[in-house]
């Protein structure tokens, strides 16, 4: 297993909409094990393929280390699609991709998910509250889609700073990243 670097705000694949995985291969097992070494590194709840530079509708999960969602294992999802949401809420959320910008979004509370498990067989979950809202969280990942899309413009002025300082590269963290100023034009 390998720790990947995390690619960082201003880098094209974060904006790129992944692509199903059609088939169970060594690459896309290989794929889900160094997402989990890279999300326990970087002590994230979860992590899509596009936050590691791979366009494949992939994403892992641990909560485990979350009170009260300490019996979920960590798992990974393959080509999830949300096919049912209720209600809503607002909490703050923050994401590898973004360094220490956080900020209240609102998303729903309940969700049914559809996805193939990493035995490539179809499975459906129902989740709520946080497992909900990561989930939610790292499907629009797949999509190119980041949480500070939802700001609005106010909000965003409040972060202009630090995104701009992302964008530069200028930032301090204690896992491997790619930053858009490592990117050539
Ligand atoms: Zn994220």
């Amino acid at each position: 297993m390998a720790v990947l670097p995390i690619y960082t705000d201003g880098s094209p694949v974060l904006r790129k909409k992944a692509l199903p995985v059609k088939q169970l291969t060594d690459d896309v097992i290989q794929l889900i094990m160094d997402m989990f070494e890279t999300m326990r590194k970087a002590s994230g709840i979860g992590l899509a393929a596009n936050q590691v530079g791979v366009l494949q509708r992939v994403i892992s999960i641990d909560v485990s280390e979350i009170e009260g969602l300490e019996n979920i294992k960590p798992f990974a999802l393959i080509n999830p699609e949300v096919i049912d949401k209720k209600d809503s809420w607002t909490i703050e959320e923050g994401c590898l991709s973004v360094p220490d910008v956080r900020d209240e979004v609102e998303r729903a509370k309940t969700i049914k998910v559809r996805f193939k498990d990493t035995g490539f067989h179809d499975r459906e979950i129902e989740a709520g509250d946080l497992l909900a809202r990561v989930m939610l969280h790292e499907i629009d990942h797949l999509n190119g889609i980041l949480f500070i899309d939802y700001l609005t413009p106010e909000k965003r002025k409040m972060h202009a700073e630090l995104l701009q300082k992302i964008h530069r590269g200028e930032i301090e963290v204690n896992y491997p990243v790619v930053t858009a100023a490592d990117i050539p034009l």
